[in-house]
């Protein structure tokens, strides 16, 4: 078998005295989706920001491709191939769509403009608006780019905190669909979301969260199959 391309184990997370998250472990394979699935607060955000440098763990250790990074600072790591798309996109509304993009390849030199050329082919509405500030496109449009700009450093993995958060019905579908595609590209995705249903729809594998501890995971499709999980974890709706 080869080896995870992620591995988290025993993590915790404290802020001050409030333990956000408590003793997670969970791995992911080459070339998988999986996703980390909770109500708010739940830890889903504090857990890939430890993995992505953003936050310091209080115990555990995180390994990327074979590699400790427990310790790594953000930046590094976007150079390694673990990227974020942040919670609520954070995309630079004063900037132009095109300096946004930029922005995602900063470390890759010129190697980047191909890779931009790709993602205008891709989302239309990005070459569209290329020389627009980012903060005139709508919510979803910004999702794109916020997406685009992570596609632009060319990850080996992608870290998506909730990507459907305050969007419309249609525009999430749009952004499962964009999701679906990249992992179909072979990128391993490692998707956050409070749309627990339908994340653990496009995903592999799943981790229910609460209260900063794992307490269900397993094949997403079994995860969804199970009357106790569905009815504990995942409403009625
Ligand atoms: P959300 O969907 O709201 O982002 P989440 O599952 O991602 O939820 P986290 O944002 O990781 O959850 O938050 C986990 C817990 O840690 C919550 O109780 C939250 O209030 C707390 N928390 C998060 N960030 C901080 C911080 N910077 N300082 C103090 N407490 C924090």
């Amino acid at each position: 078998m080869t080896e995870p391309v992620l591995e988290v184990e025993n993590l915790s997370v404290r802020y001050g005295r409030v333990e956000a998250v408590r003793d997670v472990s969970f791995s992911v394979a080459e070339g998988s989706l999986v996703t980390l699935v909770g109500a708010n607060g739940a830890g889903k955000s504090t857990i890939i920001n430890a993995v992505s440098g953003i936050v310091r763990p209080h115990k555990g250790r995180v390994r990327f491709r074979g590699a400790d990074i427990t310790r790594a600072p953000a930046h590094k790591l976007v150079a390694r191939g673990l990227v974020q798309v942040p919670e609520g996109r954070q995309i630079l509304a004063s900037l132009t769509v095109a300096e946004n993009l930029a922005m995602g390849g900063w470390h890759r030199g010129r190697g980047a403009a191909r890779t931009i050329d790709e993602m205008y082919q891709r989302f239309g509405v990005l070459a569209e608006r290329r020389d627009l500030p980012a903060g005139t496109l709508s919510g979803g449009e910004q999702q794109m780019l916020a997406i685009a700009r992570a596609l632009v450093a060319e990850p080996r993995l992608l870290l998506l905190d909730e990507p459907s958060m305050g969007l419309a019905p249609l525009v999430v579908n749009e952004v499962f669909s964009v999701v679906e595609q990249i992992r179909a590209t072979g990128t391993t995705v490692v998707l956050v979301e409070q749309n627990a249903r339908r994340a653990l729809r496009a995903a592999d594998h799943g981790y229910v969260l609460r209260t900063g501890e794992v307490v269900r995971s397993g094949p997403a499709a079994e995860l969804l199959a199970d009357d106790d999980v569905v009815r504990a974890y995942l409403g009625t709706a």
